[in-house]
Formats: structure tokens, sequence, C-alpha cells
């Protein structure tokens, strides 16, 4: 890694829970699911109102910024109010790291928003390319630290930097019992891979299921969240269980 990229690195990493990584720009563009067909649309619901962004011409590489969504911190992951706490505090860190990496660096950064739709990136590419994990066969990514209890976002920035991934030698999926699939409630994995549509029903059931949180709304009222199904993500043992961490 060049020491401007380890700089940048380490700022990132210096917020709670923060794990970040480079990827090529190119690289990104080229990964599979810029080739994929996608099987499903997702909510509309969902795309939450972000504003549209163009990508500026002289974009060379991305910065990945992943945070931890611990089990024990559920509040991270419910949507309320058009997102998600999770994604707000990702969207504060990369909103300072834009004007440290201009002040600092002297580079120009856009952070992108969550949706593709919106001109944003393919997350789990990024992510994987940047070395922050692996593909598990849940088809969530895997990072070592925090395995799939982890939510990415992206800053495109115009110095082309060496990137951080793929990671070698961290396949924990090999020696694992697929408790991620046999956890889904909508059987999603039933042909052996991951099947869009079937996640979608569930996604679609989740916010039709809006269920009370505990605090209250600036009405007085306690507010209504939508609480995601995780139970693929939940159930996987990688950075839970040391054997898994090492992969
Ligand atoms: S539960 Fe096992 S098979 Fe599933 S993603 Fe995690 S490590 Fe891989
Ligand atoms: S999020 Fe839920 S429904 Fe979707 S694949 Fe995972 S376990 Fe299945």
């Amino acid at each position: 890694m060049d020491a401007i990229g380890a700089k940048i690195i380490a700022k990132a990493e210096s917020f709670p829970g923060i794990k970040a990584g480079i990827a090529s720009f190119d690289d990104i563009l080229k990964a599979p699911s810029y080739q994929a067909v996608p099987d499903g649309r997702w909510n509309p619901f969902l795309t939450n109102g972000e504003i549209a962004t163009e990508w500026p011409p002289n974009a060379k590489s991305v910065v990945v910024l992943g945070l931890h969504h611990p089990e024990d911190n559920p509040q991270l992951d419910w949507w309320h109010d058009g997102n998600t706490d999770g994604n707000r505090q990702l969207m504060q860190v990369s909103s300072f790291l834009k004007q440290w990496l201009h002040e600092t660096l002297g580079l120009n950064a856009v952070p992108l928003p969550y949706h593709v739709e919106r001109g944003g990136i393919f997350l789990k590419d990024a992510a994987i390319l940047a070395g922050l994990g692996v593909l598990g066969k849940s088809n969530l990514v895997l990072n070592p630290t925090f395995g799939p209890r982890i939510r990415f976002r992206s800053i495109l920035i115009d110095r082309e930097l060496e990137p951080g991934g793929p990671i070698e030698g961290f396949s924990p999926c090999d020696s694992c019992a697929e408790m991620c699939r046999s956890a889904c409630p909508q059987d999603a994995f039933a042909s052996g891979s991951y099947h869009r549509p079937n996640c979608i029903v569930q996604i679609n059931a989740d916010i039709a299921n809006k269920t009370p949180d505990v605090k209250i709304g600036e009405d007085g009222n306690s507010r209504q969240v939508i609480k995601f199904c995780r139970a693929c993500e939940l159930a996987c043992p990688v950075g839970l269980i040391d054997d898994f961490i090492k992969g």
C-alpha cells in the first residue's frame, strides 16, 4: 500500500466501528455486478430520496468505508424517516472525510449515494476489491473482523492509489455448515445459490410490518421502524468465533 492510501485508511479508521479500504474505480466498473442482469427489483421506497450524483470524469479510486453493525446494537439497522442510523453515521463520516481529503491531501472527493439508481456503485464488489472482505455463501461480504455485520459506503477520489484487495487466503465458507442458508425464512438458497426474488418477498413483508420503536417521535407518539430480516447475517460465525476469523 502506498503512503497516501495508508494515511487515508488510518484517518477513516479513526472513527469508531469503521474499517476502510481502497479500490480502483476502473476495476469496480469491470466487476461482475456491472455485467449481470438483476433478477428482481427492490422496492422503490428504499431508495431514500438521496440526490442523484454524477461521477466526475477524473475519478480514479474509491475509498470504501464499512461500519460495524453488531447484533447487540440492532437500532443501527432499523429504517425510519427514510434511512437507517447506520447509514446516517456513514454519511457523516463520508462528509467529514471529503473535507479532510481536500484540506490535508489536496484531493477532490465525491461521497456517493447508496443506491446504484442514484449514482452509487455496487458496494459488495467495491468492498471486495478494496480488501474489506470476501463474498460468502450468504451472498454477503464477510469481513475478517466483523463478519457480515458490516454496512458499506463509498467516496470517489481523483488520485490513482494502490488497491487493497482482493484478500487472499481467507475462505471461511469452505469449512462451514452453511448456517446462513438454513436460517433463511424464505428459502432463498434452495437452488444452491442466492435467489434475490425470495429475499425481496421478505423485505416487502418487513416493510409491511413496521413495529414501534422505544423512542418517542416529535409528534409525541412512538415512532414506527422497519426491522429488516438479518437471519442469514446473524447466523454466520465469521467475526464471532476465532477459527472463522482466520478462515
Ligand atoms: S454461515 Fe458459513 S457458509 Fe454462510 S456465509 Fe457464514 S461462513 Fe459462509
Ligand atoms: S435477508 Fe432474510 S430473507 Fe433475505 S436471504 Fe437473508 S435470511 Fe433470507
